[in-house]
């Protein structure tokens, strides 16, 4: 996919409609005594299958990946982006492989190869385990997917911006969690086309904030990984 289009988040839409749940704006406690306004937020997490947004994404790199006559899909994960590959990959009969380090726990091990993906253990960080996920890509096939750093599952995250700016025109300030960037960038990137004047803020946990450190320094930088406090990916 060459740069990203509005046109390309309505189209994920159209792919994901069905396979990904359209979860109402509820009107939020705590949110609501912030700003003097109401304060609304999508009841994202609790009603998706996998427990996360990322179903969006990874559905519309699956769906991407499975038109052009892809049959395998391969990805390095911890946690969520795993699960919610072999999730998508089942929901459209595809084969997928999620490479994960020795380091991962059994629960969250068992809990992909319960979705029907192959498992594959390689090494003793999430580093190691894309190392495997690259050379099953090289070797058997695979197509990859990335957990943020790619256009399909940018646009995917994207559709949620659609969502929200169709049912509250108005909402001036949009609050989205961030680690590796591509919820906040597929949100921001539909909200600022949208609705230019709307304010987007990312929020990431102090450990591991990696895209922070990056805007902080002007170029790439190393931040530390610490699985116990960022089990996200
Ligand atoms: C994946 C995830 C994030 C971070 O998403 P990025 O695209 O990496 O920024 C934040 N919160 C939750 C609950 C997640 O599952």
């Amino acid at each position: 996919m060459s740069a990203l289009t509005l046109a390309d988040v309505y189209r994920a839409r159209q792919r994901i409609a069905g396979r990904a749940i359209a979860t109402p704006l509820v009107q939020s406690q705590s949110l609501t005594p912030c700003g003097g306004r109401a304060g609304s937020s999508q009841a994202r997490n609790a009603s998706e299958p996998t427990g996360s947004f990322k179903l969006r994404g990874a559905t519309n790199a699956l769906a991407h990946i499975a038109e052009e006559g892809g049959k395998r899909v391969v990805t390095a994960s911890t946690g969520n982006h795993g699960r919610t590959v072999a999730h998508a990959a089942r929901a459209l009969g595809i084969e997928a492989a999620v490479c994960m380090s020795s380091l991962v726990p059994k629960n969250k091990v068992d809990a992909v190869a319960a979705l029907g993906a192959r498992v594959v253990i390689a090494g003793k960080s999430q580093d190691d385990a894309q190392v495997e996920a690259l050379r099953l890509v090289k070797e058997e096939g695979y197509a990859f997917v990335p957990p943020f750093d790619d256009a399909r599952v940018i646009a995917g995250q994207a559709t949620i911006s659609l969502e929200i700016l169709e049912a509250l025109p108005d909402a001036g300030t949009i609050l989205v969690p961030l680690l590796g960037g591509g919820f906040f960038s597929g949100v921001a990137f539909a909200a600022k086309h949208i609705k230019p004047d709307a304010r987007l803020i990312g929020i990431s946990m102090q450990r591991g904030a990696a895209l922070h450190a990056r805007l902080e320094a002007g170029k790439p930088v190393f931040v530390e990984e610490n699985s116990k406090h960022s089990p996200i990916h």
